[in-house]
């Protein structure tokens, strides 16, 4: 749907962890006025029956995106289905009434439990400042197929990550700089830089507010079942340490990063025992 600048502008000064949200409810008001275009009063009429009753908006938690699923070239994952399950699994656990009972005085929007995925090492959606982040990565692996020495993959690395030095018969690849976006092995022509694996970075424990706290990352590349897994852990690892629904990275101030990644080591070890096999992530 069109807005008028007027009304893009009065939205713009709305908070942007819930603008997103705002867009969503004038829309829905224009639409309700069979307007093609949202102008000032459909945002003036939202606020009066929307934002002075904020707290009935307030679920708990909130699933961001990034604006891949709508074409975006710099995809590395193209995953259109996982916001909806992520929503679909902390909705199973009534989140909203789980933070009542921990947080003082009234739920507000800044209590709630933010999960957002970026499809790109971009991080459009900003997962660094979400309580559990996702990023889509591909891994890049060299392969045995000639290469031709054409420096496509050099060019497009924007990392500094690829070089060729002249007496090299393939590309050199500096893994501690590649931020796993996928692009130089869709320019290879020759196979030699093939798809070690594709998934998604996990990153938790992010914030802004008083104490702002960059999320922490965690090992790996992880498949879509995995990153749920995660997030599950996440959600139970909060659930079970909440003590007046402070945020994820504040528990992580507490506990350490190991706290959280100590119960994966013991879900592991009743998986193994379980099925009696390990498992990559
Ligand atoms: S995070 Fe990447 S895929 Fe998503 S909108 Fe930004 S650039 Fe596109
Ligand atoms: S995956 Fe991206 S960052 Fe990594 S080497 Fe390739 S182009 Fe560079
Ligand atoms: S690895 Fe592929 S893209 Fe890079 S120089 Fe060789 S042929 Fe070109």
């Amino acid at each position: 749907m069109r807005w008028t600048p007027e009304a893009e502008k009065a939205v713009e000064r709305v908070p942007f962890f819930v603008r997103k949200r705002v867009r969503k409810r004038v829309e829905e008001e224009a639409f309700r006025s069979n307007a093609k275009l949202v102008r000032i009063e459909h945002v003036q009429r939202c606020k009066e029956r929307y934002l002075n009753r904020m707290e009935d908006e307030v679920k708990g938690y909130q699933v961001e995106t990034c604006f891949g699923p709508s074409g975006c070239p710099n995809r590395a994952i193209g995953d259109d289905e996982i916001a909806g399950l992520i929503e679909e699994r902390i909705s199973r656990r009534d989140w909203r009434a789980f933070l009542e009972g921990r947080v003082r005085g009234t739920l507000k929007m800044h209590h709630e439990f933010r999960v957002s995925v970026s499809d790109c090492p971009n991080a459009c959606s900003r997962p660094q400042i979400a309580d559990v982040g996702l990023l889509g990565a591909r891994e890049p692996a060299l392969t045995d197929e000639t290469c031709s020495r054409c420096d496509a993959c050099v060019e497009v690395c924007r990392e500094a990550a690829l070089s060729l030095p002249e007496d090299a018969a393939r590309p050199v690849l500096d893994t501690e700089r590649c931020l796993f976006c996928g692009q130089c092995i869709d320019v290879c022509p020759t196979g030699t830089l093939r798809e070690a694996r594709r998934g998604y970075r996990i990153v938790v424990g992010g914030k802004l507010g008083r104490h702002p706290r960059l999320a922490t990352p965690l090992q790996g590349i992880h498949d879509r079942e995995q990153a749920l897994e995660w997030l599950d852990r996440c959600l139970d690892f909060y659930r079970d340490r909440s003590e007046r629904g402070e945020r994820l990275g504040e528990i992580l101030n507490r506990t350490g990063l190991d706290a959280l990644t100590e119960v994966e080591k013991g879900a592991e070890g009743s998986r193994r025992k379980k099925t009696g096999s390990g498992r990559h992530s």
